[in-house]
């Protein structure tokens, strides 16, 4: 963790002298830094990158007191006039996860369309034709358990390849029941950049007072992706979350 911001929490420094409340100003060179290496994150899609931002702007530079928590405080930077609930929604975006191929419409390419095999040409498709797969449109999946990653790859078929499906189902049998807990690769992107009792958080965001964290953690930093380096870990700011404070946020 690098240079961390205190937000008036006695607790954690009793031997120094308890910082007085912000009043406004802020630290503007943090959350240029802060800010740059968000805009710079790929993993952010458009809206965690906001709700980073105003997490950002709320802890380095908003003024806070007794009236404005530092949920209200991401809560006003987002949008004063934004509908109630908004911030939760956006935390919910974040809930660190696994999403499947297919999962959202347009993410796979191969979705609902059979890979049994083709033996004469498409007439229309040159993408079917170079992948020789059927094509048709397929009801039913097997799905394959990646051994490294847990990752799901879906091999969809039609009816009239319902004899391959039962074959590849078969084949990956044994090693789906081998494949580990699939590696998350959504969301965890706030535990990156701040401090906080994200499983907490997390749990408010969801409504869900049993939910339990991936076994891969809930900071993305930590998951690992084959063939990928590690990613550095960040400064993280420490935000310190009351609990009457996430009530600010709706
Ligand atoms: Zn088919």
């Amino acid at each position: 963790m690098g240079a961390a911001l205190h937000l008036a929490h006695a607790h954690q420094q009793p031997l120094k002298k308890r910082r007085p409340k912000r009043t406004g100003g802020g630290d503007g060179t943090k959350f240029a830094e802060v800010a740059h290496q968000i805009y710079q994150d790929d993993r952010a899609d458009d809206r965690t990158r906001p709700l980073l931002l105003a997490f950002a702007y709320a802890v380095t530079m908003a003024p806070l007191n007794e009236e404005t928590g530092v949920w209200q405080a991401i809560h006003k930077a987002l949008n004063p006039s934004s509908y109630k609930g908004q911030v939760r929604e956006l935390v919910r975006a974040d809930v660190p996860r696994y999403e499947p191929p297919g999962y959202r419409w347009g993410t796979d390419r191969l979705d609902k369309i059979c890979a049994g095999p083709r033996v004469r040409p498409h007439p229309h498709d040159d993408f079917l034709n170079e992948m020789k797969i059927c094509g048709a449109p397929a009801q039913d999946k097997v799905v394959e358990k990646l051994p490294g990653t847990g990752w799901h790859k879906n091999h969809w078929f039609c009816v009239r390849h319902r004899g391959h499906l039962v074959r590849v189902r078969d084949q990956v049998r044994e090693q789906n029941e081998s494949a580990p807990a699939p590696v998350p690769n959504r969301g965890g992107l706030l535990p990156c950049y701040f401090d906080s009792d994200w499983v907490r958080v997390y749990r408010w965001a969801l409504g869900n007072d049993r939910w339990e964290p991936p076994v891969y953690g809930s900071i993305a930093d930590d998951w690992p992706v084959p063939g990928q380096d590690p990613v550095p870990q960040r400064a993280r700011l420490r935000l310190v979350l009351g609990g009457t404070d996430l009530d600010g946020a709706e």
